[in-house]
């Protein structure tokens, strides 16, 4: 059987694609995760009582597969996922599973898998690992029994044709995440709340929303579920972590990977006054990596910037970071993780 001829990776989108096998392990609350096994990927079946349907106790994860121009399947900094699931799961009340645990679950999904990754170029393995509260429970309570699962999807490249820059709304009516709740963690319950006023901007035009800090409202604190970044005279802002910003990896790795090309990096408080009067501004996460912004809107004030093309330090980091991602670059970080893969060419 060749992959050549099953997979069409020309036409592959960032849509949702079945593959052929996904991971799965329950855990009692109270014990010890016990590594769990691959099974057909498939529906599953779940009490109507479960903790996740009732209560929303849920955690999502997101990275991706790439196949390196060497010729092999690597990961990127997957022990910080693995990391911040357990950090949401001590959140949300569940058991945390070992980060040495995710970690081999997450490379025998990938590995059973590999003939879904697609070629340098083509677009990735994008991984999802759920923790769900998975036992029936009436009260508002942690469910006694949890599930971690993780499927994976072949998706086509972010950018078909190239980068282009995003226009962006800055939402004066909703927020995404206040003090003392969980914006900081990739719970489940975080997201439905922001599909409607996602799909009203794109309805007006717009790629996405900005929200601003619950607070203030004054500080950008995200771009839907991406990190926002801005640069003016050369200097590199991001919103700084307070505890309702999720902590994006490829955020962090924006900051490092910029510190050590010689730009300063500013991490505080980012103000939307300012953030209009910025050279650049781009938002990053793992699905684009990076995506540059060409124009915000706030009421029926808009700023364009650049000329609506890509910035050229929106465009050296995005160059930097996914060459690091695909090995085009020496991965001088020690990001990089290969998957172990016996490449079967027939079967
Ligand atoms: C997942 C996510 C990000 C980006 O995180 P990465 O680790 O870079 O993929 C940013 N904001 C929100 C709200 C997210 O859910």
């Amino acid at each position: 059987m060749s992959e050549e001829g099953l997979i069409d990776w020309d036409s592959m989108t960032f849509s949702f694609t079945p593959t052929d096998v996904m991971y799965r392990a329950t855990c009692n609350q109270g014990d010890a995760w016990q590594p769990g096994e691959m099974e057909p990927y498939g529906d599953i079946t779940i009490s109507p009582a479960a903790g996740v349907l009732n209560y929303g106790q849920g955690l999502f994860e997101g990275m991706k597969a790439q196949r390196s121009v060497n010729g092999g399947i690597v990961l990127f900094r997957p022990e910080r996922n693995g990391a911040r699931l357990a950090d949401g799961a001590r959140r949300l009340g569940m058991p945390p599973v070992p980060v040495e645990m995710f970690l081999d679950a997450i490379e025998q999904v990938v590995a059973a898998n590999a003939r879904w990754v697609p070629p340098t170029g083509k677009g990735a393995l994008y991984i999802r690992p759920v923790l769900w509260g998975t036992g029936a429970i009436l009260g508002v309570a942690p469910a006694p029994e949890y599930t971690f699962m993780i499927y994976v999807c072949p998706v086509g490249p972010y950018f078909k044709g190239g980068m282009h820059p995003i226009a962006l709304k800055v939402s004066d009516e909703y927020h995404r995440a206040a003090p003392g709740g969980s914006g900081a963690v990739k719970a489940i319950g975080n997201y439905a709340p922001g599909m409607m006023p996602s799909k009203n901007a794109k309805s007006d035009g717009f790629a996405e929303i900005i929200y601003l800090d619950a607070v203030e409202h004054r500080y950008i604190e995200e771009v839907g579920a991406a990190n926002f970044f801005c640069v003016k005279d050369g200097v590199i802002y991001t919103p700084e972590l307070t505890g309702t910003i999720l902590p994006g990896i490829t955020r962090a790795s924006i900051i490092e990977l910029a510190i050590h090309k010689g730009y300063k990096v500013v991490e505080e408080k980012v103000d939307i006054q300012f953030v209009l009067e910025a050279d650049e501004c781009f938002c990053a996460g793992t699905a684009a990596v990076i995506s540059p912004i060409g124009a915000i809107c706030q009421g029926d004030v808009c700023t364009t910037y650049c000329n609506n093309q890509v910035g050229a330090i929106t465009r050296e980091l995005y160059d930097a970071l996914t060459g690091i991602q695909t090995q085009v670059e020496s991965d001088e970080f020690g990001w990089i993780r290969a998957v172990p893969v016996a490449e079967i060419s027939a079967e």
